[in-house]
C-alpha cells in the first residue's frame, strides 16, 4: 500500500522539477527590472496543481489547505496557457517513470482540469489535512536564490509529516558540497533525513553541535531585524546572521548550521500573523532533528485556529538548550 509519506515525497519532487524548469528559463535581470512576477506565479500555480493531483489520485478524500486558488487564473488565459504547458511537460516527463504517481494522461489534460487540481488546495482545516506552500520565498525564487516547496500532513492539530524541498540549498551550507538541492523529510517520532532532489537518502540529520549563529529572513520587512540582532548579541551569537528566504531556514537550523531562527513581527506590521503553510513542514524538520519550535512566548504553534496562526506571535526555532534562554531574553524585551 502506498503511504502518505511516499506520495508526499513523490509530489514534492515532481513540483520541484516544475519549479526548477521555470526558474532555469527565467532571465533574472529582466524579471527584477521589469518587476514581472509571472515566472513565480506560473511556478506557484503549477507546483500546487502537480502536488494536489498526486495527492488526489491516491487519497481523493484528503483535504489540502494550500496558499493558492485558481480564481484569478481562470480569467487570465495567457497565464493559464503557460501554467498548463508547464504542468503537461512535468507530467509527460514523468509518465513513463516506474513508480511515478503522475500517470500518463498528459495529452488529455484540459485547462479546467488544471484549475480543478489547483482548487483542490482550497480546503478548509479539518481534523486532518495537508497544508501546502507551493513556492515559499517567492522573492528568493525571482532572485534565483533560496526558495522552498513545503508540504505537511496534520492530524488532530499535530504535524505528523513534513516534506521540504529547497532546490537551491546545498547539502552543506558553507562546505565544499556541490550538491545543489536539499530535500528534507521529517516523520513524527522517526527523525529527519536529508535526501537529494531525486529522493535518494543522504543521511539522518540532527541539530547537535550547532554553529552559534542566527538565521532570519532575507527580507528585512518580514521580521524585526533590530530586535533579532539584540537577542543574538545577548546570546553571544556573534557570526553574521544567515539571511535566506523561505523555510530553508528551518533546514539549516535542523542541520546545525545556525542555532536560532527567529522571526518577530516587523514593527511596521505588528499584527502580522503567520500562515500555517509557512511553518508546518519546517517546524517538524527542526523538531525531529532534536530542536524545538514555538512562538515568541514559548507557546506551541497552533494548526487548529485557521489558515493564519492568530493565537501565536512570532517564531523561534532553536536547540533545546538555547530555547529557555531565548524565552528569558524575550520576556525582558517588551514585545
Ligand atoms: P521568508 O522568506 O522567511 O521571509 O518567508 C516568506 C513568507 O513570508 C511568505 O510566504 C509570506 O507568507 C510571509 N510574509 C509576507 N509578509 C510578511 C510580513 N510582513 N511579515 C512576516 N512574514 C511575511
Ligand atoms: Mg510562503
Amino acid at each position: 500500500m502506498i503511504t502518505r509519506k511516499q506520495i508526499a515525497i513523490d509530489a514534492v519532487i515532481k513540483a520541484t522539477e516544475l519549479c526548477q524548469t521555470v526558474q532555469s528559463e527565467m532571465v533574472s535581470t529582466d524579471t527584477i527590472q521589469k518587476k514581472d512576477r509571472s515566472p513565480v506565479t506560473i511556478a506557484d500555480f503549477g507546483s500546487q496543481a502537480i502536488i494536489c493531483k498526486v495527492i488526489g489520485d491516491t487519497f481523493p478524500e484528503d483535504i489540502v489547505v494550500g496558499e493558492e486558488d485558481a480564481n484569478s487564473l481562470r480569467s487570465n488565459s495567457e497565464l493559464l496557457d503557460r501554467v498548463v504547458d508547464n504542468v503537461k511537460t512535468t507530467i509527460t516527463v514523468n509518465a513513463n517513470i516506474t513508480g511515478s504517481h503522475l500517470g500518463d494522461d498528459s495529452d488529455t489534460i484540459k485547462h479546467e482540469q488544471v484549475c480543478e487540481w489547483i482548487d483542490r488546495g482550497s480546503g478548509d482545516i479539518g481534523e486532518s489535512y495537508w497544508t501546502l506552500d507551493p513556492i515559499d520565498g517567492t522573492k528568493g525564487f525571482l532572485r534565483k536564490d533560496q526558495y522552498a516547496i513545503a508540504l505537511a500532513w496534520i492530524d488532530e492539530g499535530i504535524v505528523k509529516l513534513g516534506v521540504l524541498s529547497c532546490p537551491n540549498l546545498p547539502h552543506q551550507l558553507n562546505g565544499s558540497s556541490s550538491d545543489k538541492g536539499s530535500l528534507f523529510v521529517a516523520v513524527k517520532g522517526e527523525g529527519t533525513s536529508l535526501h537529494t532532489l531525486e529522493g535518494d537518502f543522504v543521511k539522518k540529520i540532527d541539530i547537535s553541535d550547532s554553529v552559534p549563529c542566527l538565521a532570519e529572513s532575507f527580507e528585512s520587512t518580514h521580521g524585526d531585524t533590530d530586535t533579532h540582532a539584540k537577542i543574538a548579541n545577548k546570546l553571544g551569537l556573534n557570526a553574521p546572521p544567515v539571511q535566506i528566504d523561505s523555510q530553508a531556514k528551518y533546514g539549516i537550523v535542523a542541520r546545525g548550521e545556525a542555532s536560532l531562527y527567529i522571526r518577530l513581527p516587523n514593527p511596521a506590521s505588528p499584527d502580522y500573523r503567520e500562515c500555517i503553510w509557512d511553518h508546518a513542514a519546517g517546524m517538524l524538520v527542526v523538531e525531529e532533528a532534536g530542536g524545538i519550535v514555538t512562538d515568541a512566548h514559548g507557546m506551541a504553534l497552533s494548526y487548529l485556529t485557521g489558515r493564519r496562526m492568530t493565537n501565536n506571535h512570532g517564531i523561534i526555532a532553536t536547540t533545546k538548550s538555547l530555547h529557555p534562554i531565548v524565552l528569558t531574553i524575550l520576556s525582558e524585551i517588551s514585545l
